[in-house]
């Protein structure tokens, strides 16, 4: 292991555990967060900084480019759906976040058919889901070069993984029982900006600038 996570776990044992050690050792027993979030592998964007929560406080669920797929039944492994549905099933949280966010290496590349994503790779196979927002976003006549392009499919994308998450029927289910709901947002890594981003208005979720 590296000498910066040794040193980093030091101040941790040493720190922050001792400093909330008995909430800690409770959290041990269980865990019972409200709230998930879908968001990236991106090293920039980290939740629990950017919502300044605690450990046991929101269940994240990573992957590349904050996508969730739609609702399948194929045997194949899906990570990002298994963990949704211990999140809505068993942990019965209340809200889902997809948390999207500026400069995604995973969007730019999908934008850009660039040597990022190789064919047949696994990463071509997972950004797959987020072609119908590239679709919707190079169909526009509004945004004027690729930058705009790129930026407005980073929030198209988390529209389709809101609606994505409707297929998935303990989803649904929940947010018709008026259980859960589901949140769409921005990060915007310049500003520090966080915007919202509708479920359904896809074709204006780049023009959203309502704050969450
Ligand atoms: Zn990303």
């Amino acid at each position: 292991m590296q000498e910066k996570l040794i040193k980093g776990y030091d101040r941790f044992r040493n720190g922050y555990y001792q400093r909330n050690r008995a909430r800690l050792e409770q959290l041990a027993q269980k865990q019972a967060p409200e709230i998930a979030m879908v968001s990236c592998c991106d090293s920039r964007v980290d939740p629990g900084i950017l919502f300044d929560v605690d450990p046991g406080e929101i269940f994240v669920i990573r992957n590349v480019a904050n996508l969730v797929p739609p609702y399948e039944t194929r045997g194949d492994y899906h990570g990002t759906s298994a963990a949704l549905e211990f999140a809505v099933t068993c942990l019965k949280v209340k809200q889902i976040v997809v948390l999207g966010h500026a400069n995604c290496g995973g969007i730019r590349a999908l934008m850009e058919n660039n040597d990022t994503i190789k064919p047949d790779s696994f990463i071509d196979s997972w950004m797959q889901i987020a072609a119908p927002a590239k679709k919707e976003v190079l169909a526009r006549t509004d945004l004027d070069d690729d930058e705009q392009k790129i930026d407005a499919c980073e929030k198209t994308a988390v529209s389709y993984s809101l609606r994505n998450l409707m297929t998935h029927p303990w989803v649904r289910q929940r947010v018709q029982d008026g259980k859960l709901n589901l949140v769409g947002c921005y990060y915007d890594l310049h500003s520090g900006e966080l915007v919202s981003v509708d479920e359904i208005n896809a074709d204006n979720a780049a023009d959203k600038t309502a704050s969450v």
